[in-house]
């Protein structure tokens, strides 16, 4: 047998590579005493997003006894968009809004103040299997480790290495942020967000937001357009067309400096979600497909896989063959089923349907 390094390497400290390992620790410290978490960049470190962050996130930090105390916009009002028409939804503290670096940061903070174990600017390369394990490879130098856990995002080193022949399933979003007057801004002054469905008709299988938030104490609105691309085989909208519509339609075109674009993996419960000693978690699994909203469910897939972890290691079997079912039976599996059902309905060109439906989705609870 190899000797190991390691017994657990996860490839990224976002949410779900954290909570992966603070999960275990709360099952197993001595496993995760045993896991080494492998971080590209370090924090705090970029990361495109909204920032919206769930209620029901804070809900499953919380329950590893977890707060994330950061700048936050708390969001009371969501106003939806749709054939000239708006549809409210109203309830407090909906969610907050975050930047992201400063979240994932706090977050990696927390668990590093428990002990996990991380090494920053060392990004995962590639992997090989080995008989009874995986031989990791960074730029530094490489590592055996019985299990690897991949959290390394949308476009994961760690499901490229796995050399999967399945469709892509990933949905594209472009973001901005536009200087925003917090006193008159309808955003702030409100507390809403809004999803704006209007692009559907033009081919969007999406919408446009505007989410207030705060960056080094100034107001700005986070305004970006998500495309699920759910139906894969449909003509692609011309997003950037469409998004700039769409500033234009706000009068806030020129103020849009930069544009940013990342894609985001959504969840099928057909696709490869492990392998023999890997498993994925996150964007690198799949979130979710109707919202693209997916920093719970990375939080929520750290529950799921910590449980395989401790199993596989208690029964020295590291096949992983049921983790999909376990996915599946959990609230986590259930909550992205539902959405994955209303992407379904939805971006068939129901929208009618999707007016009542999508803030009930958005509001049920899973954890
Ligand atoms: C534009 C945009 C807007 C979004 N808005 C929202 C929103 O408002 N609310 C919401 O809930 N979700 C939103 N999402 C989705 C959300 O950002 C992701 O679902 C979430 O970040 C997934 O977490 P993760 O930990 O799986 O991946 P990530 O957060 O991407 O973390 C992956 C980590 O792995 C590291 N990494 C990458 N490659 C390697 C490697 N080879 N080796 C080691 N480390 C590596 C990265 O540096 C990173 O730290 C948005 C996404 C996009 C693109």
């Amino acid at each position: 047998m190899a000797a190991f390094d390691y017994d657990v390497i996860i490839a990224g400290s976002g949410p779900a590579g954290v909570s992966t390992w603070l999960h275990l620790n709360k099952l197993n410290p001595e496993l995760a005493a045993r896991t080494l978490v492998l971080e590209k960049a370090s924090h705090p470190r970029p990361k495109l997003c909204g920032g919206g962050v769930m209620r029901f996130a804070d809900t499953l930090l919380g329950l590893l006894r977890v707060r994330i105390k950061v700048t936050s916009v708390p969001v009371h009002n969501a106003e939806f968009r749709y054939h000239g028409r708006r549809f409210y939804w109203r309830q407090k503290n909906f969610f907050r809004v975050v930047r992201r670096h400063e979240f994932d940061s706090a977050l990696a903070a927390a668990a590093l103040q428990r002990g996990m174990r991380l090494h920053e600017q060392e990004a995962l390369s590639h992997f090989e299997y080995l008989e009874d394990g995986i031989q990791v490879y960074t730029a530094r130098r490489c590592y055996r480790t019985r299990v690897l856990v991949g959290a390394d995002g949308a476009n994961s080193a760690v499901r490229a290495s796995m050399k999967l022949r399945e469709p892509h399933r990933v949905a594209r979003l472009i973001e901005i942020l536009t200087p925003a007057d917090p006193v008159s801004s309808y955003e702030f002054a409100t507390n809403t967000a809004v999803f704006d469905f209007t692009a559907v008709d033009k081919g969007l299988q999406g919408y446009i937001w505007d989410f207030p938030c705060l960056e080094n104490g100034a107001a700005y609105i986070n305004r970006g357009i998500y495309d699920s691309r759910y139906y894969p085989t449909r003509e692609h909208a011309d997003l950037k067309k469409l998004f700039r519509a769409g500033l234009e339609a706000r009068q806030v075109y020129g103020e849009a400096k930069k544009w940013q674009g990342h894609p985001e993996r959504w969840f099928d419960p057909y696709a490869t979600v492990s392998q023999p000693h890997i498993l994925l978690v996150g964007d690198a699994a799949g979130v979710d497909p109707l919202a693209g909203e997916g920093i719970s469910f990375a939080l929520g897939y750290g529950a799921v896989a910590a449980e395989e972890l401790v199993e596989a290691f208690d029964k020295q079997n590291f096949r992983f063959a049921h983790y999909r079912e376990h996915i599946l039976a959990h609230p986590l599996g259930k909550a992205l089923q539902q959405r994955r059902l209303m992407a379904r309905l939805c971006y068939r060109g129901w929208p009618r349907v999707l007016t009542t439906m999508f803030f009930i989705v958005m509001g049920l609870r899973w954890p």
